[in-house]
């Protein structure tokens, strides 16, 4: 079953309920290839907005049907993220641009061949290819993205690749969805580790 990974902090920004804004378009889409998406992740205490986003995970994992399941897994940590960036299919981040500054898990789950389908915000704006290295959420970034919200044109891209590009490929074109896989890692692995930032640092920053 096509499995999507969502894992990270809970904030309003990160918008995790971005994929239920239509859920009746979402349940549709689902017939055409079942779905399963695994959640994990905190809020801060006093993150109020962030802790009902939470809540409302929660009530879809009750709420959907046979061809899409929910599930939030509690207590996110390290253990469990090397689980999800390794064992999922596709990895999801639908930040409200531009306010991730990096998303950092979507290159973890690219070194382990998962392919990222994200808003264009933080390190995916350099990482992705479109339908190379994985695929792209709503419009290219310009200065004039600092527009308040776009939830609606944003979910409306998401759910078109995921029935008309996402689920075609893995359930219908095999080697295809394997080979942008091998992409992921050729692609953004080299470049996107921890070798190759202390590098830059050093000769670009440190010792200049
Ligand atoms: C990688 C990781 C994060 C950070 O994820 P972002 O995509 O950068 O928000 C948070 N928590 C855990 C446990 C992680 O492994």
């Amino acid at each position: 079953m096509l499995t999507i990974g969502f894992a990270r902090r809970f904030t309003s920004y990160k918008r995790a309920d971005l994929i239920f804004l239509n859920l009746e378009r979402l349940l549709k889409i689902s017939e055409k290839g079942k779905i399963q998406i695994i959640y994990s992740g905190k809020a801060h205490p006093k993150d109020t907005p962030g802790k009902d986003i939470i809540k409302k995970i929660v009530e879809m994992t009750k709420t959907v049907n046979d061809n899409i399941k929910v599930i939030f897994l509690k207590n996110y940590c390290i253990e469990l993220a090397l689980k999800l960036v390794s064992g999922v299919d596709i990895w999801l981040n639908t930040p409200l641009r531009p306010r991730e500054a990096s998303g950092t898990s979507g290159m973890k789950a690219a070194h382990n061949g998962v392919i990222n389908f994200s808003i264009l915000d933080g390190w995916w704006i350099e990482g992705h290819i479109e339908g190379v290295t994985g695929w792209s959420i709503g419009p290219k970034p310009v200065e004039s993205s600092l527009i308040p919200i776009n939830d609606a044109t944003d979910a409306e891209d998401l759910y078109y690749k995921l029935e008309n590009l996402i689920l075609p490929m893995y359930y219908h074109d095999r080697s295809q969805w394997i080979k942008v896989m091998k992409n992921s890692i050729s692609k953004i692995a080299y470049y996107f580790n921890t070798n190759h930032m202390m590098r830059r640092y050093v000769t670009e920053a440190y010792l200049r």
